[in-house]
């Protein structure tokens, strides 16, 4: 309620403007189009919209601009406050045994969405917002996006009822705002599936310019770092940031139970491994040709210099032929190992 004083002439005016407040929703933004979606359409409805973006150590949302850079500049052009939570220790905890089991990738989607949500729904609680919308569609994704795993993961995250999922919502079981008539289900959407035109058509209608393409944004999906990181969970008890830092670069071997060899494959990763190396870790490198820095990591990695020795020589501009040296480097060992390149048939094996 806004009281405003005007001095007219010998009379005082007074504007009377009764402006309701406006109820709070959070919603889940991932920086994908339907997200940005479900704000906007939350928002023609009269809501008031704060923003939850989910951070994973294995999220690739990185433009070269900065951790989380783009998914402000998406809350920026929503108008919407943002808070960023990070789920690391737990998600990889989680990761070990997921509940509702993995997808074609290393995905536990539906188990990382219960606690996507469960974040989600801390923050609707701090801030005393009414629900939780999402840019999900049915049917859209295989794992995590049909209606029994949608009903399971507001099960899993307590909120049965509290989810609504805009682009959707006129297909999915009415939610307990619509039966408290704080939505209208006439307003939300029927889309179904993996076709984006109708998203596509909305983002023109509300101004969204540039809308961003569709999937991405998790190495889990991905057929071959799930290869990797499935390895890294079978192989190690507790594996750390670290450990999962080193599965999005370079070329993997498994060499035993306990021990691996990742082999850079640019400039940029043979810096990336220096930093992520830790006491114990081994480092290679060929000494007189340009070519990879690699990292022997595990139990018996002092079992396996010689042949890691020869397998970074490989990858290399050392002559085929002949006998090179590398440079191998650790908190207690600095020696030069010289070898011979590996041969395909000795190293492919190990490849993960
Ligand atoms: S694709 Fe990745 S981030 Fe998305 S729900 Fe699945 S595991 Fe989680």
């Amino acid at each position: 309620m806004y009281d405003a004083k005007f001095v007219y002439g010998n009379f005082i005016l007074i504007d009377v403007t009764d402006e309701k407040e406006k109820k709070k929703v959070v919603a889940l933004l991932s920086g994908g189009l339907d997200s940005q979606l479900a704000v906007r359409m939350m928002q023609e409805q009269g809501f008031d919209v704060s923003a939850v973006a989910i951070k994973t150590p294995f999220c690739d949302f990185d433009c070269g601009r900065g951790c989380g850079f783009e998914i402000r500049e998406r809350a920026d052009d929503l108008n919407v406050n943002l808070k960023t939570v990070y789920l690391g220790d737990e998600y990889i905890e989680m990761l070990k045994n997921p509940k509702h089991g993995i997808g074609a990738g290393f995905n536990p989607c539906i188990d990382c969405r219960s606690m996507m949500f469960d974040a989600a729904k801390k923050h609707m609680d701090e801030i005393g917002a009414e629900f939780i919308i999402s840019g999900e569609v049915l049917g859209q994704r295989p794992m995590s996006q049909h209606a029994p795993a949608l009903r399971t993961i507001e099960k899993e995250s307590g909120l049965v009822g509290k989810i609504v999922r805009p682009l959707s919502a006129g297909l999915l079981p009415s939610t307990d705002p619509e039966k408290e008539g704080l939505i209208k289900r006439e307003e939300l959407g029927m889309i179904k599936g993996r076709t984006r035109k109708n998203q596509l058509q909305m983002a023109k209608e509300y101004g969204i310019e540039n809308p961003p393409n569709a999937g991405g944004g998790c190495l889990l999906t991905d057929p071959a770092f799930g290869i990797k990181a499935k390895d890294l969970f079978e192989h190690t008890k507790i594996p750390t940031i670290n450990d999962i830092d080193l599965l999005k670069i370079g070329r993997h071997f498994r060499l035993d139970e306990q021990t691996k060899l990742v082999v850079g494959r640019n400039k940029d990763e043979n810096e990336m491994i220096k930093a992520i190396a830790l006491p114990g870790d081994i480092l290679l490198e060929a000494k007189d040709h340009v070519g990879p820095i690699s990292i022997l990591r595990g139990k018996n990695a002092q079992n396996h210099v010689r042949f890691a020795s020869s397998v970074t020589l490989r990858y290399s501009d050392a002559p085929k032929e002949g006998q090179g040296v590398v440079n191998v480097n650790s908190d207690n060992l600095s020696e030069e190992v010289s070898t011979q390149r590996a041969i395909e048939q000795d190293y492919i094996k190990f490849r993960i």
